[in-house]
């Protein structure tokens, strides 16, 4: 069966109430923007919304029958059975890739998912909350003017950043680096992913070959102008032949999918094609191949920190790989989240997101009005929003994240509702809090890195934070931990909200704050 990707809009619903509709859509919605959605991947190679097609068909079969006073169970992807709960319980709730502390690595991981009885959900697959790059693209774009504020002088005119990887989440890159005002050049070894990126609107241009890509590089760096660039081949061999060309860049990163050496890294030495073959005829080989070139890659990109670069690790455990496979200098690159986003999680700023149900771009248009006006001594938030309604396009059905703090969310939430409510909007909105969140994940080289109190490895918060979650009513609370190479790296839990204008979706807002607001 050839099967289409699109989501179900307008105010028809398929299902007994909007919260199951609504979260119906948003699994729709993974996958018609999702990477693979013919094998279920919506992003960071492995991360998929269902275990597998009947799975999948028997959520969308349970979501469109059940009640409002039922909750669907969800196993890594796999739907176990529906509780008879009440009308405040969640509807769905969902517990994705939790292996047992010894037994978390990536080798079981796969055997396990080869016999169908696991599934990875990433942070934003298992639980629909995937809007496209555009999830990701806020925090990208800060993490860029943090640097600029930090190093250069409160702007990055002018700046080279180079990184890698165009997939579902490393896609927002050169659209961040062009908002945030630099010279953006992206490495990408999958000539399907760069043409998916021009096509989108979040990446401008594609070189013919390195010496043209970095000569669009200084003249744009030179007349000071704002540009991102594509360029296919291998970030292993580009980056050591960019430090061997002696140019260093101003900011130098990767958000190649380094975590996942069979899945998701190709390595130098292999065409694309090979490295694919390979997944299946000899995952062994691949994985040395991966790590042999990660080594390559971090030590290049060690060249540029020794040479001058803000160097930084953007969350997809690179470092970790290059470390195990010998660089024992490799964490001296910093993290992300650390070096930039923590000062903002630390005050329960985290990233929010608000989608339109019914498909009405003009609903977060009117949405985006009502926070320039309600949250304008938030400098933070009105920036990005008044540059993402003018820049970001929409991937599936409308949506924005933004970065909001203690309360912040709350007074959104509840106005949204209200306007839902009274007409103002054609649909409902889905509110969603990533996993990306203050205290919603425990990952001790990504998120929890280097606490002040040492407690990067304890996992209890994201747990709290979900059993929080449920006992606050939220409509879909998952916990999720690590799959493929992220086994045994990570847990952590998100949360979804459908506001239908309801009372309930009232107190449902009101209650289910972050934990970090709450205590
Ligand atoms: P993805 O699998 O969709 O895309 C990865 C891209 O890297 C692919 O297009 C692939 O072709 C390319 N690639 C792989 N090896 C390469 C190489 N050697 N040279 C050049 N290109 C190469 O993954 P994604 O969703 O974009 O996520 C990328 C990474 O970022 C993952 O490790 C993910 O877990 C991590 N991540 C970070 C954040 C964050 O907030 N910083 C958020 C989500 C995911």
């Amino acid at each position: 069966m050839t099967r289409q990707f699109s989501v179900t809009t307008g105010s028809n619903l398929r299902c007994k109430g909007w919260r199951q509709e609504g979260l119906l859509r948003l699994l729709e919605n993974v996958l018609a923007v999702g990477e693979d959605p013919a094998n279920l991947v919506v992003y960071a190679a492995l991360g998929r919304a269902a275990r597998d097609w009947p799975s999948h068909d028997k959520i969308v079969e349970t979501l469109r029958t059940m009640n409002d006073d039922e909750t669907l169970i969800v196993q890594s992807g796999k739907p176990i059975g529906v509780l008879k709960t009440h009308e405040r319980a969640p509807i769905v709730i969902m517990a994705n890739c939790n292996m047992v502390g010894q037994w978390a690595k990536a080798e079981n991981f796969y055997e396990l998912e080869e016999k169908g009885l696991i599934c990875w959900g990433g942070l934003t697959a298992g639980d629909w909350q995937y809007i496209g790059s555009q999830g990701v693209i806020q925090g990208t774009y800060e993490i860029f003017m943090r640097i600029g504020e930090r190093h250069f002088d409160g702007e990055l005119a002018g700046r080279f950043v180079l990184t890698a990887g165009l997939g579902g989440m490393g896609g927002a890159q050169p659209l961040a680096g062009r908002l945030a005002g630099a010279v953006t050049l992206c490495v990408e070894i999958d000539p399907e992913r760069i043409r998916k990126r021009i096509e989108n609107g979040f990446l401008e241009k594609q070189a013919a070959n390195l010496d043209e890509a970095l000569a669009m590089v200084a003249e744009a760096r030179a007349a000071k102008r704002a540009i991102s660039i594509g360029l296919l081949g291998n970030a292993a061999d580009v980056y050591e032949d960019i430090l061997a060309r002696g140019i260093v860049p101003d900011v130098v990163t990767d958000q190649t999918s380094a975590h996942d050496l069979i899945y998701g890294y190709i390595p130098a030495n292999r065409t694309l094609a090979e490295a694919r073959a390979m997944r299946k005829d000899d995952p062994v080989r691949l994985m040395e191949d991966s790590r042999a070139s990660i080594v390559r890659h971090v030590r290049a990109m060690l060249g540029f920190q020794k040479a001058g670069s803000v160097v930084f690790d953007n969350g997809n455990l690179i470092r970790t790989q290059a470390r195990d496979g010998g660089v024992t200098d490799a964490f001296d690159i910093p993290i992300f989240t650390e070096a930039f986003l923590r000062p903002m999680f630390s005050r329960a700023i985290g990233p929010f997101r608000w989608i339109a149900l019914s498909n009405d771009a003009d609903d977060i248009r009117k949405i985006d009005d009502y926070v320039l006006a309600g949250f304008s001594d938030n400098r933070i938030v009105t920036n990005w929003i008044e540059l993402a309604r003018k820049n970001v396009p929409f991937e599936g059905l409308p949506a924005r994240i933004a970065w909001l703090g203690h309360g912040e969310r709350t007074k959104l939430g509840l106005a949204v509702n209200k306007m839902v409510r009274e007409g103002v909007l054609s649909g409902p909105v889905a509110f969603t809090r990533d996993h990306l969140d203050a205290g919603a994940m425990a990952h001790p080289n990504i998120m929890t890195e280097r606490m002040r109190d040492g407690s990067d490895a304890i996992a209890d918060w994201p747990l709290l934070n979900a059993l929080a979650m449920c006992s606050s009513q939220a409509d879909l609370v998952a916990i999720h931990s690590g799959g493929g190479g992220y086994s045994g790296y990570m847990t952590s839990s998100g949360v979804t909200i459908i506001a239908d204008g309801s009372p309930e979706a009232d107190d449902r807002l009101r209650l289910s704050r972050p934990l970090s607001e709450r205590i």
